[in-house]
């Protein structure tokens, strides 16, 4: 095995795209100022961060008590992050000013051998590094070695990446082979180090990398021994098991791993830095590892938007096609993380399974999580909301009807900052003799081998042109093909320069490869229909049976209360639907294609039970994209609906 394709920086691409710019235009003007604010204790309302403070503390600049969660400098590091990637969509010389004064406040807290953490720096300095169970000192330094990276890339400036690169020496001082075990309770550090390797170069950074991933599922059970020797506990009356090794995706060495269990962010977070290692190192075992890992998630654990991680018990995966609609987890930060894995993937293998994953996230699980106008935001994404019952009754309490302003956890709404101001890093990759295009997205991408300009009415519209300004003769542009997109039935035509491109004899594995040799202007246009489809999930999802989804292009669609007076439970689907999309033209959905759905409502006996047979009256329905809902008042959604036999 061989790494097929290396990334492709934030700094070479910039996207131009009706639908992606606006969402990055919102996070950039909206959600990093307010971030900003709430991250310095200015917004009332919110549940107080105190993040900024402690870093000012732990310098000794302020004094004051340390407040917050254990992991608060992950938010810090995530919004610089954010900051970093957004100020190569859009430089503004005020905001990059603070965020080098926050960076010089991070510098001074940073203790003289190397140590970063604000929480033990301030409250517990006798406590270093005795509880990586539960205390997240490892995942605090991923984010922020990720945060170093992305400022040193977006502006040059190696002041906290030579912070990190101390905290990273300072962690291979004190962990390794011949040194103390140890293994990140939170999974992070390992995608930081690979970060800190591929910028610095320096081999014992993924040495580092690769020596944590390779002590989880030891024995002995290195949590359970921590626990035995440090006699403290962090979290509640017991802390947590460390006997529960599914939990910490520690039941068997990575290798051996083939369920998807555990806490999904974590495991995430984990494949992401093992498809990494394994793509770096061209470690085939490692690979075949993270392919059984990635096709038990979205063959058995995944729901249809993407989402995973399907219980709140533990915020974690739960067993084969256990995928239960209004008590869904399905973190936003689970779906950015496949994001992540699925990118990993794809450097190493262009299939266009990963791609086809990537392509689900980021047009619903992802953005689903982030109000409209930018404001509030959901850590959890059901795919059925009673309101009365979600967010209230116990077993739905974690399933919030509306999107709250921040949350003393606060990771998922920094996580979509970083994403989304990092999205054109997704759009391709770069091999030897081949330019990969993952995404259908607008931008002007300036890489190795040509100056690209994608023009893309996606995901609304089935037309997209490559303008290509070759920088050498002849390589092999590949461009990937949505899964979902059938020749025949979606119409699907390319032509190069106005010639037809026959498809069967160029498409491989999901990607379209054009090889010749690349002239200026020379251009690409891809045109399919994009007709509304019905989808039906597998029998053993009990939640699911009897119902059926409705998709159009990438887009997952859900029913609301608001749309349909007020009540989605009561509505039917015919077989062979009849679905016509429709641009809305005002209001909060505007500029979105919903759907006019040709279909019933049935009406039953106002008693409990009853033997009367329900009524059907036929009605049109209206269907909205599922990464809108919950942005029009508290009321009902399904994207599951029952079906109707019309005889
Ligand atoms: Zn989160």
């Amino acid at each position: 095995m061989q790494k097929t394709a290396d990334e492709v920086t934030v700094k070479q691409v910039h996207i131009k795209d009706d639908f992606w710019s606006e969402i990055q235009n919102r996070i950039i003007n909206v959600v990093i100022p307010f971030q900003e604010r709430v991250l310095n204790d200015e917004v009332e309302g919110v549940a107080k961060s105190h993040a900024i403070e402690n870093f000012r503390i732990a310098a000794g600049i302020h004094t004051g008590e340390f407040y917050g969660m254990v992991f608060q400098d992950s938010d810090v590091a995530k919004w610089l992050e954010g900051v970093a990637y957004s100020l190569t969509v859009k430089p503004d010389a005020a905001l990059e000013k603070r965020a080098d004064e926050i960076i010089d406040i991070i510098e001074k807290a940073q203790q003289p051998d190397g140590y970063l953490n604000t929480y033990f720096t301030i409250k517990e300095p006798e406590h270093r590094w005795q509880n990586l169970q539960e205390c997240h000192e490892l995942y605090c330094a991923g984010h922020m070695m990720e945060a170093a990276v992305a400022y040193y890339q977006a502006t040059g400036k190696d002041k906290l990446l030579h912070v990190m690169e101390r905290m990273a020496d300072h962690i291979i001082s004190r962990f390794g082979e011949g040194k103390e075990r140890g293994i990140p309770g939170h999974q992070e550090v390992e995608i930081g180090l690979m970060k800190l390797y591929r910028v610095t170069g320096k081999e014992k950074y993924k040495d580092m990398a690769r020596f944590f991933l390779e002590e989880r599922g030891k024995n002995p059970n290195y949590f359970y021994e921590e626990k035995q020797k440090r006699g403290w506990i962090h979290f509640g009356q017991y802390g947590m098991d460390p006997l529960d090794t599914k939990y910490a995706q520690v039941y068997k060495p990575i290798y051996e791993q083939d369920k998807a269990v555990g806490h999904a962010v974590r495991a995430t977070y984990m494949y992401t830095a093992m498809a990494d290692l394994a793509g770096e190192d061209n470690d085939e075992k490692l690979y075949q590892a993270c392919k059984r890992l990635w096709n038990n998630i979205v063959n058995q654990r995944m729901y249809l938007t993407g989402g995973i991680g399907s219980t709140t018990d533990g915020e974690a995966f739960s067993e084969d096609y256990d995928l239960p609609n209004d008590m869904a987890y399905a973190e936003t930060c689970a779906s950015i993380a496949m994001v992540f894995f699925a990118k990993r993937m794809l450097n190493i293998e262009p299939d266009g399974i990963y791609a086809d994953i990537m392509e689900r996230e980021l047009y619903n699980g992802t953005i689903s999580g982030i109000q409209l106008d930018g404001k509030r935001y959901f850590y959890v994404n059901p795919l059925e909301v009673q309101p009365g019952i979600s967010g209230k009754v116990f077993g739905y309490r974690h399933v919030l009807p509306e999107r709250p302003g921040w949350y003393e956890c606060a990771c998922c709404p920094t996580n979509l900052v970083r994403l989304m101001t990092s999205l054109s890093a997704y759009a391709w990759s770069e091999g030897k003799d081949t330019i990969y295009s993952h995404l259908f997205m607008g931008q002007e991408a300036d890489l190795g081998k040509a100056k690209i300009q994608v023009e893309s009415q996606y995901p609304w519209e089935g037309k997209v042109v490559y303008h290509i300004e070759p920088k050498q003769n002849e390589f092999t542009v590949a461009i990937h093909i949505p899964g979902y997109i059938k020749q025949k039935e979606h119409h699907l035509k390319v032509t190069v320069n106005g010639e037809s491109v026959c498809i069967a004899c160029a498409l491989r594995k999901g990607y379209l490869y054009l090889n010749q040799i690349w002239k200026d202007g020379d251009t690409v246009e891809i045109t399919f229909d994009m007709p509304v489809r019905e989808v039906f999930a597998n029998s053993k999802v009990r939640d699911d049976e009897g119902c059926v989804a409705l998709m159009r292009g990438p887009v997952v669609y859900c029913f609301e209360g608001v749309d349909n007076d007020g009540d989605v439970q009561s509505l039917r689907i015919p077989e062979n639907v009849v679905a016509e999309a429709v641009l809305c033209e005002e209001g909060k959905l505007a500029g979105m294609m919903l759907l006019n759905v040709k279909g019933y409502r049935i009406h039953t006996s106002e008693t409990l039970y009853s033997e009367e047979r329900p009524t059907k009256e036929k009605e049109t329905l209206t269907a909205i994209p599922y990464y809108a809902w919950a942005n029009r008042g508290e009321n009902q959604m399904r994207v599951w609906m029952h079906g109707l036999n019309e005889n």
